[in-house]
């Protein structure tokens, strides 16, 4: 599936999924915009790999998910550079684990704040541009925690599940521009953000690496394998081509059966 000349900017694009979503894209066709955080000499050879290995070009901009000024800014400072963002991947997410009753108020507010106001920030800002081109597709990276919900979670569920009406919302005003907007709702996928609830795991019941996976995994992944951030890419791909056209407003999951239990 080609997407030669589009330009696509994901959101925390430094690690984990999001990274696997761009080499995907990049390996498509596509130009890319990198986001997120990190050793600048590693985000700096991220970009040059995948220019070099795809041949398409590639930039990185730190702005916070999380404010909406420095998400407007980088949108517009893209958009004045290379003239339109053709692809818009919401992927930022953070993670905090704790009973409702002891769940910091600072730890509530900073995922509700990258997690879902985020993945509006970038929509909002992006959506002019692509309704004047008559082109746009907009990937909301949610979760299996958008759709069902586990203990522990209650802002990282909430957030989620906000995620995925907003995208039904986003697809209903979207629908006569060619702008489509779908959400990926992926299981357990072995990232950063996973692997310090494997530690954490670890550390609470005196587990090693391998018993805590497939702990992990084997509450809620019946399939006991973990997602790839390049499978997530590869249906990243496939939203963003002529074939999904005609899918707006839904999400696609990609769980090994979490949610069909
Ligand atoms: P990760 O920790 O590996 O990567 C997160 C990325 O977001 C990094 O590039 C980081 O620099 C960036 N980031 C964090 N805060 C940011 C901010 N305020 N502004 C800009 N960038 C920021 O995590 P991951 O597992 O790859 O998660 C990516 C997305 O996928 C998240 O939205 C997460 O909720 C979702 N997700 C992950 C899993 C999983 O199993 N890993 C499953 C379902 C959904």
């Amino acid at each position: 599936m080609s997407l030669n000349g589009k330009i696509a900017l994901v959101t925390g694009s430094t690690s984990g999924i999001g990274l696997g979503v761009a080499t995907q894209l990049a390996k498509s066709g596509a130009d890319i915009v990198l986001n997120g955080f990190g050793d600048a000499d590693q985000i700096q050879k991220l970009c040059n790999d995948i220019q070099k290995n795809y041949n398409v070009k590639c930039i990185h901009k730190n702005a916070d998910i999380g404010d909406a000024a420095s998400v407007e800014t980088m949108i517009n400072d893209v958009i004045a550079s290379w003239g339109r963002i053709d692809i818009l991947v919401n992927n930022a997410g953070i993670q905090f684990v704790s009973q409702t009753e002891d769940f910091p108020i600072d730890q509530w507010r900073k995922i509700i704040d990258i997690n879902l106001s985020g993945v509006f920030f970038g929509t909002k800002y992006v959506l002019p541009s692509m309704k004047k081109n008559k082109f746009g597709r907009i990937v909301n990276i949610a979760s299996a925690h958008g759709l069902v919900a586990s203990k522990g979670k209650a802002a990282y569920v909430a957030a989620k599940h906000g995620v995925v009406g907003f995208t039904k919302v986003v697809g209903l005003e979207t629908a006569r521009d060619d702008v489509t907007c779908n959400a990926i709702c992926p299981g357990w996928v072995l990232t950063p953000l996973v692997q310090k609830q494997i530690d954490d795991l670890k550390q609470r019941e005196n587990l090693s690496e391998s018993e805590a996976t497939e702990k992990l995994l084997g509450e809620k992944q019946p399939n006991l394998r973990f997602a790839t951030p390049e499978e997530i890419g590869d249906m990243t791909v496939y939203l963003c081509s002529d074939a999904a056209r005609n899918v707006t407003g839904t999400t696609l999951s990609i769980d090994g059966g979490w949610t069909a239990q």
